[in-house]
């Protein structure tokens, strides 16, 4: 599948970090309660870290406890990619940012979260980037 951005590993390589190619680029996972939005409350938007698309925002991140910033919708359904991923022993759907292919994290459904889509978008902090709203 071909995305709207589409570098070569070099370049992302040079581009990010090594702990955000490692996600981003490499399908990793940062490790539950480290990450920089797991609590955020901030009002505003969340971008893909490695190509700037909006892909959440704040008022659909709900506290899960999971460790991860966690969302029940994306922004724009179309902003993301869903890919069933058999990795690990387990079959899990993968969300990727569809305009750069970036690896987000995981979509679980039916947890019994009380969220208008008994969704959880399970998100690395890394893959994101958020720009508080204005005022
Ligand atoms: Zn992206």
């Amino acid at each position: 599948m071909a995305y709207e951005i589409d570098k070569p590993e070099e370049q992302w390589r040079a581009e990010l970090t090594p702990q955000e190619y490692h996600v981003l680029r490499e399908a990793g996972t940062e490790r539950a309660f480290t990450g920089e939005y797991t609590d955020t409350k901030t009002v505003g938007v969340y971008s893909c870290r490695a190509c700037g698309a909006e892909l959440f925002r704040s008022e659909t991140k709900f506290e899960s406890h999971c460790g991860w910033p966690s969302f029940y919708d994306p922004a724009d359904s179309s902003a993301v990619e869903l890919i069933e991923d058999r990795s690990h022993g387990m079959v899990r759907t993968e969300v990727r940012c569809a305009r750069c292919g970036s690896h987000l994290g995981h979509v679980f459904a039916g947890e019994g979260y009380p969220t208008p889509t008994d969704q959880r978008y399970c998100i690395n902090s890394i893959s994101l980037r958020l720009t508080p709203e204005e005022g």
